[in-house]
């Protein structure tokens, strides 16, 4: 049969003799198979043995894998034993469990897993053997979990190099640039920004301030306020059961700033580290590792999985949706590494992220609004040549709700808004700017966070709005002489302050 589970029940007590064991197990071990594997499959005891207080049994099936049917075995087995010879279930190991199942892309490349196991591959389908079961991991559905994470991890391979589609949705409309110069570069000549002093991170003097205010302004008054968006203020830490609901912990992991605790803040426990501060006026690293603990949060990635949080568990009155809110006060903190370009791709930067629950016919007209809103914005005020870009990560072109070839009348999926920059080179050439972006991700949160619409659907979306792109991409074409900017902006940043003339 294609699963077999081998496992090994240890009671308090010496079992009865085989004839009354067997008695008991044949018509459970039956009873159990057929309730679990239902009319999808069927299953069989294939072997048992007993030696002292010790019961190993093989339950092999067709069509399911029969580790519930074997935590069934053991509860009843326990309850009846324990009424007629006082013994009951010690413990219980699944000593080898053999799974096949199909791949629809066979990898070319070895797989790894982090527990023990074996895995071969023949024609169209995989044999994973795992050894050494708890019994929390087979309660768990570990086994179900590993064959995912096989199936993942050969889609992945499949697809290596093509993770996102993208095909264009709007095209940009060719503009005169006074921008030729590459923005970052500029504001340091002028020393209106200072790189650092941790990774990635930039200090915005004043009149670089002012812009970034400007653009938040723009982005509130001009889209999400007459939209009806309503500000919310959350937390800057991200913790680890959010991220791991939000499928961001196993996604992103390399890409996080963790945050960890101090082990005490009794400054006895800290004389030593003090201590060496004062003599060596340096860092005490080692000291210092001891001192602190293991990451316990993550610093904010982005907003919307802690906005989740704050509606996990309650149901939407019908009247309040579609739900509209904002944050604009949690910092984004990632770990871009050798990713890092000046003001562009920074390790800490400023987004508001808009976030909507509603029907899907709520949230798809919610779209074109913002759609609207945004398009007033970049052609009108800041007069930008943008672009916009149907981009899908495979696995969700793969999910089968997401159409390819007729993008745009579907609902479900991620518009990245580009710009061109013309200090990268031509158009045709160059690599664009995501300066923002606008999904819709049907009920993939609301279902993992349990929130629920009074009545019927709720699904549910976000917008990242990036500053410093939207800094950045309007400095790149519009240049540093602000007779030059639209009318529009620099109505918008009224009397700019007067910055330092460092000598
Ligand atoms: P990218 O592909 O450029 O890394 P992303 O897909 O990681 O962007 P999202 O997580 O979708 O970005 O975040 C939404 C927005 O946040 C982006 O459109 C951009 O405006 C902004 N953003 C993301 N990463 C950075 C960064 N390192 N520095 C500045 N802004 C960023
Ligand atoms: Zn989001
Ligand atoms: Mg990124």
């Amino acid at each position: 049969m294609e699963n077999e589970l081998s496992a090994e029940l240890t009671f308090s007590g010496p079992l009865p003799r085989a004839p009354a064991v067997e008695e008991l197990l044949r018509p459970l071990a039956a009873e159990a198979l057929k309730k679990s594997l239902g009319t999808r499959g069927r299953g069989e005891l294939a072997a048992w043995a007993v030696t002292g207080d010790r019961l190993s049994l093989t339950l092999a099936a067709d069509g399911g894998r029969p580790h519930q049917a074997l935590l069934s075995i053991a509860r009843q087995l326990g309850e009846s034993l324990g009424r007629t010879s006082k013994i009951g279930v010690r413990t219980l190991r699944g000593t080898r469990y053999r799974v096949r199942f199909e791949v629809p892309t066979p990898p070319t490349r070895p797989i790894t897993l982090p527990i023990p196991h074996t895995l071969s591959f023949e024609g169209g389908s995989a044999v994973l053997e795992l050894t050494d079961l708890s019994e929390e991991a087979l309660r768990d559905n570990w086994v179900d979990r590993v064959v995912q994470l096989v199936l993942e991890k050969a889609k992945r391979q499949a697809y290596a190099g093509k993770e996102q589609y993208w095909s264009l949705l709007t095209p940009a409309r060719p503009r005169e640039h006074a921008g030729r110069s590459d923005p970052t570069e500029e504001m340091l000549k002028r020393q209106w920004v200072r790189s650092g002093p941790t990774k990635g991170k930039w200090f915005l003097g004043p009149t670089v301030a002012h812009l970034y205010r400007t653009m938040e302004r723009i982005a509130r008054t001009e889209v999400l306020e007459p939209l009806g968006f309503i500000e919310v203020v959350q937390p800057h830490h991200d913790s680890f059961d959010i991220l791991l609901k939000t499928g961001h912990l196993e996604g992103l992991p390399g890409e996080f700033y963790y945050a960890a605790e101090p082990r005490s803040r009794d400054p006895a426990d800290w004389e030593r580290f003090t201590d060496l501060v004062k003599i060596t006026r340096a860092v005490p690293s080692e000291e210092l590792a001891k001192l602190v603990g293991p990451p316990s949060a993550v610093l904010c990635y982005a907003q919307c999985p802690t906005i989740y949080w704050w509606l996990s568990g309650r149901t939407i009155p019908t009247d309040r949706l579609p739900l509209k809110v904002f944050d604009r006060t949690a910092v984004s903190n990632r770990y871009e590494s050798g990713g890092r370009h000046g003001l562009e791709r920074v390790d800490e930067f400023h987004r508001i992220e808009p976030v909507y629950l509603g029907t899907p016919e709520q949230l798809a007209a919610l779209r074109e609004e913002l759609l609207a809103r945004y398009a007033r914005v970049f052609d009108e005020i800041l007069e930008l040549e943008w672009r916009t870009a149907w981009v899908t990560p495979f696995y969700m072109q793969q999910a089968g709700g997401v159409g390819v070839e007729d993008a745009t009348a579907h609902v479900k999926g991620t518009i990245d808004y580009e710009a061109y920059l013309p200090y990268r080179g031509t158009r045709e050439a160059s690599e664009w700017l995501e300066f923002q972006n606008l999904s819709i991700v049907g009920d993939k949160y609301t279902k993992a966070f349990t929130i629920r619409a009074q009545k019927g659907e709720l699904w549910s979306g976000c917008s990242g709005i990036g500053l410093e792109r939207w800094l950045t991409t309007f400095l790149a074409q519009k240049g540093f002489e602000p007779k030059e900017w639209p009318e529009g902006f620099r109505n918008a940043a009224g009397t700019m302050p007067r910055d330092v003339d460092f000598l």
